[in-house]
């Protein structure tokens, strides 16, 4: 039985942060802000496996308002949607995910993005696709404001 699954994230970008993304810390003058490190990338493909096993999203695992996510590495969000797939005896077969920034250049972090992104699913890196846009200067993204992302993942389950 395969099933699929949506995500949608965004985080605000403030100053003095450090700006997260796919597990990259990438230099640049405003950083995501959020309870945990704010990984708009990874929060959207977590919900998009989370979101193929029919669980709720990111948020039912790890409260927000549970100190113990404080600045925590998005991965182990990851790392709890790869048990959860575990759990069910099933296979995660790809994810899709779509990053909208209006800056900085994300293609030059994509292989690293995905090599954690895969590390922390437990799956080859094939199986991760990432892709970037901006907003064309519109709306908050276009503004500088914040960060969105979109993510897709397919998961194959026992009958
Ligand atoms: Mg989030």
């Amino acid at each position: 039985m395969n099933r699929v699954g949506i995500g949608y994230d965004v985080h605000r970008l403030k100053e003095g942060r450090p700006l997260i993304l796919g597990g990259v810390n990438i230099p640049h003058d405003t950083g995501l802000d959020g309870h945990s490190d704010a990984d708009v990338l990874m929060h959207a493909i977590c919900d998009a496996v989370l979101g193929a096993l029919g669980e709720g999203d990111i948020g039912s695992f790890f409260p927000p308002s549970d100190p113990q996510w404080k600045n925590a590495p998005s991965k182990i969000f990851l790392e709890e949607a790869a048990r959860q797939i575990e759990s069910r005896g099933g296979r995660l077969i790809n994810v899709d995910a779509m990053l909208i920034a209006e800056a900085p250049k994300i293609a030059p972090h994509v292989d690293a993005m995905k090599a954690n992104i895969a590390a922390a699913l437990d799956v080859p890196a094939t199986t991760i696709g990432i892709k970037a846009t901006t907003n064309e200067t519109m709306g908050f993204v276009g503004r500088g404001e914040g960060m969105a992302a979109h993510a897709v993942a397919s998961v194959e389950l026992p009958d």
